[in-house]
């Protein structure tokens, strides 16, 4: 089992250690990270340490040592996990898939790169044109879903704000013949909203910062961000990323992906629309309640090829049913003005990313794949979601997240402890019962049935009386307070890092994380204005991506962003 290592570096497997516990598991972590080595295996797994600076470990050689090895025969790698998932694919014709799991921060999205990189890289020998263009794109993708999927945030500067799941398609000789992108839980209310020293995503201050004098005069928008609302808390925030440099690698990202420039117009004029939107102000006259500044309005209405009155109506108002089967136009208040304007802008970029996916996915579908004549097509999936977080605001996304990353956790339990217990019982080998925390008590406390915190949310959502935040906290004061899991302010009055009528925490598998209950509901509930959808989907024909995007047929209203975690749940 030992892999090609000196002991110097401390033990390559974690499989070898004399005892298994945490002394010893973070002693061997340390020692090795402090050796450079930044990799250890645990049986089939490899656990990593985020260097957080480059290493000279991801060269040629450094493929060429691991290309077709067996797992024992190297140093601990990144690249022993791919090429065994790659030779079980290409040996046995076995699909497989590779997850990345951790916390924010922990270099999950570089590790899947590095794992495409190689799998690039090691294959198509005999370079065939078309499979090089399939790999290009493949690479390539990656830059555009950070550029609009990323964020800083104040735990990695270049955070995805979105899960990800890519398929690689293979033919009979190994080599890739397209792929597919599942995009999951894309954190749409970054765009109206961000924490404290947070950005919005990297697009819009890339196109602010890095667009030409004349596109951003044609999308009426001026270079700085802090002229925009919704980038105005980012505008200051410094990342190692340049935003005008990664500009143009998006631009050329999208060209060699197949974008038309029609395609990568509609792209920024969607995002120029939605950061004038995001500054579009009301007041109050009288009565009724009006847009201030007429002139951002003309911009949208030209923007989105509509009419500014339509504009302004769909911003104004509401159609509501009567009761009679009649049609009435309500007037917003102020209030319901702002909230329907950023339930819009959060759900166009949330349309905007998907079409953007979908896009490159029509380009690296595997097309004209015969069976008979290619063989049996396999795939490697890697799966890269964002990780656990513990923010200072902690909200319903992260919620959601980390309600993810517990069903994760469950799969690894079941995946590899349960199964290789199973294993050696079933071999009769006598092996020690090793005690582990199983976190099935925290999937329930947010899943189970009539009691969960997601039941408890949606029946919320279904009443029809008047229900708030803090009505659901109560409620699940009162269902969970025994969990011993599960507590607030309410139920543990001294503890005041929590906030009464607003808090409640949950003891997770990876940490204590304080979620704050506000803005629950409405993000359960992701409302979208009927009235803009007809606006955008009646936008002229001379702007086919954004009525597309909003084209009932083809994207029906969004769904709650936590189902999202059930489709992520059921590729498994
Ligand atoms: P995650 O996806 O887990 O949130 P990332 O993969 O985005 O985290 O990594 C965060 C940052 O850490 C990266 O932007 C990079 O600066 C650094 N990093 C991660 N992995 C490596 C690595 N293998 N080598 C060097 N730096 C790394
Ligand atoms: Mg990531």
């Amino acid at each position: 089992m030992a892999a090609l290592e000196d002991l110097e570096f401390g033990k390559s497997d974690f499989v070898l250690l004399d005892e298994v516990n945490i002394e010893q598991f973070m002693e061997n972590l340390k020692l090795r990270f402090e050796k450079a080595r930044i990799y250890t295996f645990i049986g089939e797994g490899v656990v990593s340490v985020n260097p957080y600076k480059q290493m000279d470990i991801y060269g040629k050689e450094d493929i060429n040592a691991y290309r077709g090895r067996e797992l024992y025969e190297n140093p601990p790698h990144l690249y022993a996990v791919a090429d065994a998932a790659y030779k079980a694919m290409k040996r046995r014709a076995k699909d497989t898939c590779i997850v990345v799991s951790g916390e924010s921060g922990a270099g999950k999205t570089e590790a899947s790169k590095y794992i495409m990189q190689y799998i690039a890289a090691i294959t198509n020998p005999s370079q065939r044109a078309e499979v090089e263009s399939v790999k290009n794109v493949l690479l390539k993708s990656n830059c555009v879903l950070e550029a609009f999927g990323n964020a800083k945030t104040n735990r990695n500067d270049n955070s995805s704000r979105f899960g990800k799941y890519m398929d690689i398609n293979f033919n009979f000789n190994g080599d890739p013949t397209g792929g597919h992108i599942n995009n999951y839980l894309l954190e749409k209310s970054r765009v109206v909203q961000q924490n404290g020293g947070e950005r919005n995503f990297h697009s819009f201050y890339q196109l602010l910062r890095g667009g030409s004098v004349d596109m951003l005069k044609s999308l009426h928008l001026h270079n700085d961000p802090a002229n925009y609302v919704y980038t105005r808390e980012g505008a200051v925030a410094t990342t190692c990323n340049n935003d005008r440099y990664s500009h143009n690698a998006v631009l050329s990202a999208l060209n060699v992906i197949g974008f038309s420039e029609e395609e990568i117009h509609s792209i920024y004029r969607i995002l120029g629309t939605i950061l004038i939107l995001g500054n579009l102000q009301f007041e109050t006259d009288s009565e009724s309640v009006l847009v201030v500044g007429m002139g951002d309005v003309s911009h949208i209405a030209e923007l989105t090829s509509t009419e500014p009155d339509n504009v302004t109506k769909s911003l104004l108002y509401r159609t509501v049913a009567t009761g009679g089967g009649e049609v009435i136009e309500k007037g917003h208040s102020e209030k319901e003005a702002c909230f329907g304007r950023d339930a819009f802008t959060k759900a166009l970029y949330e349309r905007l990313f998907g079409w953007i996916v979908g896009r490159i996915n029509a380009v690296i579908e595997v097309k004209d794949y015969n069976p008979v004549l290619h063989g049996k097509n396999t795939v490697i999936g890697v799966l890269d979601i964002y990780g656990f977080e513990i923010f200072d605001n902690n909200s319903f996304e992260q919620f959601c997240i980390n309600y993810c990353n517990e069903k994760l956790q469950q799969l690894f339990i079941q995946l590899i402890l349960c199964q290789e217990q199973d294993e050696y019982k079933r071999e009769g080998i006598i092996w020690q019962h090793i005690d582990y925390f199983n976190n099935q008590i925290i999937v329930d406390l947010v899943e189970q049935p009539h009691k969960g915190i997601i039941s408890v949310l949606d029946e919320a959502c279904l009443s029809v009386g008047k229900v708030t935040d803090i009505v659901c906290l109560e409620s699940m004061d009162a269902k969970l307070g025994q969990h011993p899991h599960y507590t607030s302010r309410k139920l543990t009055p001294s503890d005041k890092t929590m906030e009464f009528h607003r808090d409640f925490r949950i003891r997770h598998y990876a940490g204590d994380v304080t979620y704050s209950v506000e803005g629950f509901l409405d993000k359960n509930k992701d409302p979208l204005f009927q009235d803009f959808k007809r606006l955008m989907f009646n936008s002229t024909l001379s702007f086919p991506l954004l009525s597309s995007l909003l084209n009932p047929v083809f994207s029906v209203l969004s769904p709650v962003f936590r189902s999202a975690v059930h489709t992520l749940l059921s590729l498994f």
